[in-house]
């Protein structure tokens, strides 16, 4: 049977956040490995996702875009629901996690009411980013763990590396896709560099 959808959550509020923007906060407390909400958007293509964000600011990091696999993309910008708001953390306590080719995000230890929710975007680099493609996804999560950047992997590659699936991430799901390139995620089945890009709000 299929999941049903998830589009609204009882274990969450919106409000804003210290980190960036809007932010997805525990109303009660959450036991690790709920399944707290699903990543709702306009399910499109990579290519209408380019096309659609062709014009797209690359100093701006505000889009929503998650890669589900090689041909599906959730616009978290359109038809969308609160999980767009959950910011991003280098050592959230959530993870995202594909499953009937929907996003899901799970938490990954208890969470404490009030407490804000997060998950690594491990937003994919690309050989077309800009040069300051390192601080457009400059990240401030505050974790004591930071990296310092939303993107994955942490440096940029050396010369044409082309990014190697990491291990352990990889198998996650992830992911959001930063307007500009779509693409990138070419990876296994699992989705996984996704990109998700902070939004301003
Ligand atoms: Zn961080």
């Amino acid at each position: 049977m299929a999941i049903p959808l998830m589009r609204t959550s009882p274990w969450i509020e919106v409000r804003n956040s210290k980190i960036h923007g809007k932010g997805v906060f525990a109303a009660k407390r959450i036991p690790k490995g709920t399944r707290i909400i699903e990543y709702i958007g306009e399910r499109i293509s990579h290519q209408e996702a380019d096309d659609r964000y062709a014009d797209h600011d690359p100093n701006d990091n505000h889009t929503f875009l998650f890669i589900v696999d090689r041909k599906t993309v959730i616009d978290g910008g359109r038809k969308a629901n609160a999980a767009r708001y959950i910011n991003h953390s280098c050592d959230g306590n959530c993870e995202s996690a594909i499953a009937e080719r929907r996003v899901f995000i799970d938490a990954v230890r208890d969470i404490a009411k009030g407490e804000e929710l997060g998950y690594d975007y491990e937003i994919g680099r690309d050989k077309n980013d800009p040069p300051n493609v390192d601080e457009i996804y400059a990240c401030r999560c505050g974790s004591p763990k930071c990296r310092g950047t939303m993107l994955w992997p942490a440096k940029r590659p050396a010369q044409k590396k082309k990014a190697k699936a990491k291990k352990a991430k990889t198998k996650k799901a992830k992911k959001k896709v930063a307007a500009k390139r779509t693409k990138v995620a070419k990876k296994t089945k699992v989705a996984k560099k996704t990109k998700r890009v902070a939004r301003r709000r």
